[in-house]
């Protein structure tokens, strides 16, 4: 099959590797579609400190081809978004509803059992996050697959496996955004534009984005927010202070830049809440004023896959989707084959898509 390897920072192709049948507990995915995430591009330039080699790829949807053993929740021919971060649903997070804190979805690049299932000529190569989903085929947990209904296009339904999981969950389900509330996004990328959806599913009354480019700003407003703001021409803060008063009452932080994070805690009043989703380098350090942190009452949340329970989250987006009240049709600019991923990443770069979506025939 073909897939996306990473073989050190700056590295990667695609390769020619071999799959695995599904071992006990594990289907195999005939990939469909793949979104391009920054994440990936994170793991690319060697900003994710992930063991290399490593097929990339963590949002996808596809169709189960082949069942494991003791597999009894899904058949072939299933159409399945894919998690990245399988549920046990037994340790202490799983049992307090908080899945996605799952102690064993933490990433080794290989299976829950601690073998590979891809390789080249011998080589076990990782997979990101139990999935490597940007291949032809995948072998993943069963606990990383959620059916979905076989009407929803599978460009579409991939998105909700990482972007819009993550942006509109940090806004209801992390946030729990009030109707009414005044909402400040930093970085309009996929994520950014999904937490703007997510504040107008809500009920926002000010929804201010924030980006260095005018093509994104413009997506934005297109998906709901009601100011722009182009940092290299305005003053984040004195907008932002314009248009609320006193302050937003939440600000997220979608860019994993730690002036960002400190200017998001600046523009929300105080006992206002600043949600961080952005990914950071491992190396990145963000300070607080400390008296600032207790006499201003801000909260700051940080917030990994806005909070997701899939099995639950998933269907209720696509619902939101089918109901036209979701708009996953404009977050997929362009689609590209496997073979056009050089292309797909370098347009991530430029900014240039809500989202890039790599299609298998
Ligand atoms: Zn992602
Ligand atoms: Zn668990």
């Amino acid at each position: 099959m073909k897939a996306v390897v990473v073989r050190a920072a700056g590295d990667y192709a695609v390769e020619e590797l071999t799959i695995d049948p599904p071992k006990e507990g594990e289907l195999k995915i005939r990939m469909k579609a793949a979104g391009i995430c920054h994440t990936d591009l994170s793991l690319i330039d060697g900003r994710l400190p992930l063991p290399l080699p490593c097929v990339v790829g963590h949002e996808g949807a596809g169709v189960v081809e082949e069942v494991g053993e003791g597999v009894t929740r899904f058949a072939v021919g299933d159409h399945v978004v894919l998690s990245y971060i399988p549920a046990c649903g037994h340790c202490n997070s799983c049992h307090n509803h908080r899945p996605h804190l799952c102690s064993s979805g933490q990433p080794t690049g290989k299976m829950l059992d601690n073998t590979a299932r891809v390789h080249r000529d011998g080589e076990d190569l990782n997979v990101m996050q139990f999935l490597g989903c940007m291949a032809e085929y995948a072998v993943i947990p069963q606990t990383s697959a959620v059916r979905i209904d076989k009407d929803i296009p599978f460009d579409r339904a991939a998105l909700v496996g990482c972007a819009v999981m993550t942006g509109v969950g940090a806004a209801i389900n992390t946030a729990k955004l009030e109707p009414g509330s005044s909402v400040v996004v930093f970085g309009c990328g996929g994520i950014g534009l999904s937490i703007i959806q997510g504040a107008r599913l809500a009920g926002a009354n000010q929804i201010i984005a924030i980006d260095l480019a005018d093509n994104k700003l413009e997506m934005a407003r297109n998906f709901g927010a009601t100011h722009t703001i182009n940092s290299t021409e305005d003053s984040p803060p004195e907008k932002i202070l314009e248009l609320t008063g006193e302050g937003a009452d939440y600000a997220f932080e979608a860019v994993g830049v730690p002036a960002l994070m400190q200017q998001a805690h600046q523009v929300i009043r105080r006992g206002g809440t600043v949600v961080i989703v952005g990914i950071s380098a491992l190396t990145d350090e963000v300070s607080f004023n400390a008296l600032n942190l207790a006499m201003s009452a801000k909260t700051i949340k940080g917030c990994i896959y806005g909070d997701a329970n899939p099995p639950v989250d998933f269907p209720r987006l696509l619902d939101l989707y089918k109901a036209g009240k979701l708009n996953l049709d404009d977050m997929v600019t362009r689609t590209y084959s496997i073979d056009e991923s050089p292309q797909a990443f370098e347009d991530l770069k430029n900014n240039a898509n809500a989202r890039g979506v790599i299609v298998f025939p």
